[in-house]
């Protein structure tokens, strides 16, 4: 019963944690512009906080290089259970433009789960925002 309240808190105000692991800044744009007044994230209940350890969902947009993986695994760890992980953009899902190159990893589930991948390059706030709630749409599925 505890779980389901917690789980039906979360989803109702879940709170969001934006990391760029390297991106060119398009998605970051993409992401700001989805919590701005215009697109309106949050009347989905979504916080944009600014430590791991008050987030439920790292929002993650770039390719990870090896010099960044250890600081996203770290940031990773300090978030509370559960927690979720969105893939924002090519790079974030497969490495995208960067794919192939010496110091990129491809995708950043090659170093932290995955909760949602979002597509795109970059990815239109639209998109971000089907994410987001298909992935609390999920969550709510499997409590209820
Ligand atoms: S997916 Fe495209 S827009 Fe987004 S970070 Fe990569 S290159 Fe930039």
């Amino acid at each position: 019963m505890l779980d389901k309240l917690k789980t039906w808190a979360r989803t109702k105000s879940p709170w969001i944690l934006h990391f760029n692991s390297g991106a060119c800044n398009g998605c970051d744009i993409e992401i700001l512009a989805a919590l701005m007044p215009n697109y309106d994230l949050e009347r989905f209940g979504v916080l944009l906080k600014a430590t791991p350890r008050h987030a439920d969902i790292l929002v993650c947009s770039g390719p990870v290089t090896r010099q960044i993986a250890k600081r996203l695994r770290r940031i990773y760890d300090q978030m509370p259970e559960p927690k979720f992980v969105v893939a924002v953009g090519a790079c974030a899902c497969s490495g995208g433009a960067f794919r192939g190159c010496y110091n990129v990893y491809e995708g950043i589930d090659k170093i932290i789960p995955v909760s949602a991948y979002i597509p795109g390059c970059p990815v239109r706030p639209e998109a971000i925002i089907d994410g987001v709630a298909k992935l609390l749409g999920s969550l709510q599925k499997k409590t209820a």
